[in-house]
């Protein structure tokens, strides 16, 4: 059987306005820049995310962003 190789997770910048939820959601994750977008700290992130990358996907209030692998 295949090692998992980590979750991918896509964003849509045209839907991001930089509210943030996603940062507060997983920290290890997103981080919002300077230009209120957001960005990935971790391109691969792990099993151990998936619980808080849930739970930015779910509360990003402009559908910004999608797991799309794992
Ligand atoms: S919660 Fe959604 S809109 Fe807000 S910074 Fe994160 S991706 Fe962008």
């Amino acid at each position: 059987m295949a090692e998992p190789v980590g979750l991918q997770v896509e964003i849509n910048l045209e839907f991001c306005q930089g509210h943030g939820v996603c940062e507060s959601e997983a920290p290890e994750v997103f981080r919002v820049n300077d230009d209120r977008q957001v960005e990935l700290i971790d391109s691969a992130p792990g099993e151990d995310q998936r619980a808080a990358i849930e739970l930015a996907v779910k509360y990003c209030p402009t559908r910004a962003l999608r797991i799309i692998q794992g």
